[in-house]
């Protein structure tokens, strides 16, 4: 069939694309989980197992709305005092939004609420080590990204900021607020902005330019800076990862990879290289989509709180 032409912006006959058949989608943190464990894959994409939030995850999500907020400020007002000034009603918001966060401090374990607000607000203090918001104005934040790959995937996720200098250059920037050793998490780290690099290289034509993890806890700056052949082979390995998830899936075959990350694992009780027995595979399975919990910060393997 012969496609339609349109006339594009400036006036020129073009072809209209072929139409794009989406037959899955992956986000980020569900491609990064089969890549660190594929049980875990399974418990969290399949299963769909519950997860209880813990004061790390909570903490993560109070600061990364903490910081979303915060441009909503004219520049000038976008100080450690409007931040601090934020995480309260954040937090009773967030505890509306969910109210199985209220429980986290049913146990009088660890911390108490105060101590959990002072703890975020700590964490603020570290962003403000290293940024400063007054001299920012993000092109986005907490932006739903997404391109097709290989034709029919559909890679998508959550960027927490994207900032645009006039000569167009993209900067990716995404907030790290766990306290967990940072080399465990740092190639997981990686991989996430690199998913992100490749949804704009795809959707905008331009590779940005830097990649910057801000790791709050330790006031410190990682910088990556993406090169397009490496985005290729990336893109690659994603939707080889896409393969071999559909493969496992197929196969009903989700094999346990036990490493340090597995004290972050919600899910020991089930494991069988901790003594578990996984439940039955669940037998509407056939077409797993991870899309549905693209906008979700897990705290277990490869937290990226
Ligand atoms: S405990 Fe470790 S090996 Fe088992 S599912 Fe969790 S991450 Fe995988």
């Amino acid at each position: 069939m012969t496609a339609e032409p349109t006339i594009d912006s400036h006036g020129d006959q073009t072809a209209t694309p072929a139409p794009v058949t989406v037959r899955a989608s992956l986000s980020p943190s569900r491609a990064a989980d089969f890549k660190t464990c594929p049980l875990l894959y399974r418990f969290r994409s399949i299963d769909r197992l519950p997860e209880r939030p813990t004061v790390e995850q909570a903490r993560g999500t109070l600061v990364h709305a903490v910081l979303e907020r915060l441009f909503d400020l004219p520049a000038a007002a976008r100080t450690p005092e409007s931040a601090g000034d934020l995480v309260a009603p954040q937090w009773d918001r967030l505890v509306t939004e969910e109210p199985e966060l209220s429980m986290l401090f049913a146990d009088g374990d660890v911390v108490g609420p105060q101590e959990f607000l002072r703890s975020a607000t700590a964490l603020l203090d570290g962003y403000f080590a290293v940024e400063d918001p007054r001299r920012l104005e993000p092109a986005e934040r907490e932006a739903l990204i997404s391109a097709v790959v290989d034709d029919e995937l559909l890679i998508r996720g959550y960027l927490d900021r994207l900032d645009v200098a006039p000569d167009g250059a993209l900067r990716v920037v995404d907030y790290k607020t766990g306290g967990a050793p940072r080399e465990a998490f740092e190639a997981r780290a990686l991989f996430q902005l690199k998913f992100y690099a490749l949804v704009l290289w795809r959707t905008r034509g331009v590779v940005p330019r830097v990649l910057r993890l801000l790791y709050l806890k330790d006031a410190e700056v990682c910088d990556y800076a993406p090169e397009a052949d490496e985005l290729v082979r990336f893109e690659r390995t994603v939707v080889a990862l896409w393969r071999a998830i559909e493969q496992a899936t197929a196969r009903q075959d989700f094999r346990p990879r036990p490493s340090r990350l597995c004290d972050w694992c919600n899910h020991q009780a089930l494991c069988p290289s901790y003594g578990g027995t996984p439940p039955p595979f669940p037998t509407s399975a056939a077409a797993p989509d991870p899309l549905v919990d693209a906008r979700s910060r897990p705290v277990a393997p490869g937290a990226d709180e």
